[in-house]
This record gives C-alpha cells, structure tokens and sequence, in this order.
C-alpha cells in the first residue's frame, strides 16, 4: 500500500514538473516568434521608403530630358521618404532604448496639470489646421512622482492620435483627475473610432487599422507601442473604448508615486 503511494506520489510530481517544462517551452517559442515577426517587420517598414526612393530616382534617370518642374517634384517627393525613414528609425530607437532600459526612470515631482497644458499648447496650431479644438478638463490639481519627459511623450502620442484619426472641424478633450493613489488622464475625440475586433492590436508594434492614412499623417505604426512600453515602466495602465464614426477615448491611470 505505502509502495503504490510514494509511486503514485511520485509520478504526480513528474507529471508536474513535465507540464511546467512544456509551457516554459511553448513562452520560450512564442517568444522567439514574436522576435522574428519583430525583426520582419522592421525590416519591411524600413524597406518601403527605401524602395519609394529608388523607383523615384531611376525614374528621373530614365528620361534624358526631364522638365526642371518635374525634377522638383521628384525630389520633394524622395524628401517625404527620407523624413518618413527618419521617423521610424526615431520610433525605434526609442523602443528599443525603453526595452534595454526597463525600470530606469528618471523620477522628480511633476505637476501633471501643467505637463498636459504644455502638450496641448504645443499642439493647438496641428490641431488648428484641421479645425480641431483641443481642451483640457481638470478636476484637480496633480502632483506625481514620475518621469516628466517620458510621460510628455505618452500623452503627445494619444493626443496627435486624437487629432489625425479625426473628422476636420471635431474635437479632442483631455481630462485630468486623481484620487489618493492614482491620476488618470482620458483622451476623447470626435474622431474616426476603431473597429472593435481590432481594439486590442493597436498596442502591438507596427499594426495600424488603417496603412494609408497612417502613412498620409506620417504614421509610423509605433506610437502606441511607445506609449504602452512608457505606462508599463510606470505601473500604470491603459485601456481603449471606442465607437467607429464616433470617437475613441483612452483612459489612462498612473500611480501618484512610482518605485525609480
Ligand atoms: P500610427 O503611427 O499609425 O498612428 P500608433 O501606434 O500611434 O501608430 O497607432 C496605431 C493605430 O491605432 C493607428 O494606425 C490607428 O489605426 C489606430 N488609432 C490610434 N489612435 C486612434 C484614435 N484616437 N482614433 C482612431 N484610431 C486610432
């Protein structure tokens, strides 16, 4: 009786530890899937503009006598590229940095009503060009200890969002408000939403609902991503609600105090 016991014991235990082992297998192959697709991805991304700009150049090569008009146009066109080449390189950069340096924040004490007036202030004349008014609503006056420049970052990126993936002529409303161990900041607009099913992968790197007017607001498909990894290191989070053709809302929460 004691035998079949200490064996039935036994073998539950290297059934356990098989189990653990598999599913230690099956993280370490996700894994190293999601790094293949990283990689993929980033090298068709930095591909495109690359590609953009030789059928651009070979163009002009081909005709013997190109019009000085057209050559100007070419060339203004190949700059578009090369900034759009720059603008991932940054986005990635970025990234990367973040990744490397998971934990290591820059921490002081922010006023966060005066951060996010500053970030609408600086975006009112892109707002301006679509029509679009930006206003802030703050229910309180915040202080956090958190990492000003980072987070200046995070919420330019919702709030540039706001205003691309907008109607002309519509709004975008920033709301601020605290209690005794959080700030939560939301970001509304009037804008175009985003389809359900897909509400979950606008974090994931590279995905856009849209690839064309990504690219046309110089999208490059990692504003979120940055955002997200920048919430994460503050054990903050982030959740979407959004309806199409009537507007997206970000809630954001962040604790008032964050370990450095
Ligand atoms: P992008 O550079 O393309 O803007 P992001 O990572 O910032 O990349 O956003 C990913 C995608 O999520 C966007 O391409 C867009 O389709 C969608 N999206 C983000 N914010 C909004 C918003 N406020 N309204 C509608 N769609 C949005």
């Amino acid at each position: 009786y004691f035998d079949e016991e200490i064996h039935l014991k036994g073998y539950s235990e290297i059934e356990t530890i098989s189990d653990a082992f598999n599913a230690m297998l099956k993280r370490l192959k996700e894994l190293e899937d999601s790094r293949q697709e990283f990689v993929s991805n980033v090298s068709h991304e930095l591909k495109t503009p690359l590609t953009s700009m030789k059928v651009l150049a070979e163009s002009l090569n081909s005709q013997p006598d190109t019009p000085l008009e057209l050559y100007k146009e070419f060339m203004q066109d190949i700059a578009v590229e090369i900034d759009r080449e720059d603008a991932i390189i940054n986005d990635l950069l970025s990234l990367v940095k973040m990744d490397k340096k998971a934990g290591d924040l820059n921490v002081s004490n922010v006023n966060i009503n005066d951060m996010l007036e500053l970030i609408l202030k600086r975006l009112r004349p892109v707002a301006a060009k679509r029509g679009i008014e930006l206003v802030l609503e703050s229910f309180r006056t915040v202080t956090a200890d958190c990492d000003e420049m980072k987070l200046t970052l995070a919420f330019t990126n919702l709030v540039e969002n706001a205003i691309k993936y907008n109607i002309a002529g519509g709004w975008v409303q920033v709301s601020l408000d605290a209690d005794h161990k959080f700030f939560y900041v939301k970001v509304s607009d009037s804008g175009i939403g985003i389809p359900e099913e897909l509400q979950d992968k606008i974090f994931e790197r590279f995905f856009r609902v849209d690839k064309a007017r990504s690219r046309e607001t110089g999208g490059t498909g990692l504003g979120l991503a940055i955002t997200k990894n920048i919430i994460m290191m503050h054990d903050g989070a982030i959740k979407v609600k959004s309806k199409e053709d009537e507007g997206t809302t970000f809630t954001v929460r962040i604790p008032l105090t964050v370990e450095s």
